[in-house]
């Protein structure tokens, strides 16, 4: 007859009193589940006492956090610009940046279909383009 050792209470003992293949016996697995339970119970009620007794604390931290949130910043590719983390979803919509976006991958479809010096010539161009602009910008 197959026999398995419990990891948990040793015993050696006949397959069928192990559910499937656990390693441990089916009266030590249903200790393991009342344990468990037993120690998220009392996690849970630990945080509530926790959060009853420094209530105002935790809530000004988590408002502290929203501020901090809301004044992260991620750079648009599309636009070349900053963005707020907060408006991300909704600059996605905007207009303009659609329509940066459009332009952008039209563009790189545009040079991925040139040859490497047609590419030279449309990135040298795009460059004394955007050189010409900031000092442009700049006066
Ligand atoms: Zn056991
Ligand atoms: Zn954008």
């Amino acid at each position: 007859m197959d026999k398995r050792q419990c990891k948990r209470c040793c015993v050696v003992k006949a397959l069928e009193d192990f559910k499937g293949t656990n390693k441990y016996c089916e009266r030590c697995l249903e200790k393991e589940k009342e344990k468990y339970q037993k120690n998220r119970k009392e996690k849970k009620e630990r945080w509530q006492k926790y959060y009853r007794n420094n209530k105002t604390e935790i809530l000004e931290k988590g408002k502290e956090y929203n501020k901090e949130y809301r004044q992260l910043e991620v750079f648009c590719d599309f636009c070349q610009c900053k963005v707020k983390k907060c408006r991300w979803s909704k600059h996605l919509q905007t207009e303009k940046h659609k329509h940066n976006e459009t332009v952008k991958n039209d563009e790189e479809e545009k040079v991925n279909k040139m040859t490497d010096e047609e590419k030279d010539e449309y990135y040298k161009i795009k460059k004394l383009k955007q050189i010409w602009k900031t000092v442009w910008l700049r006066r």
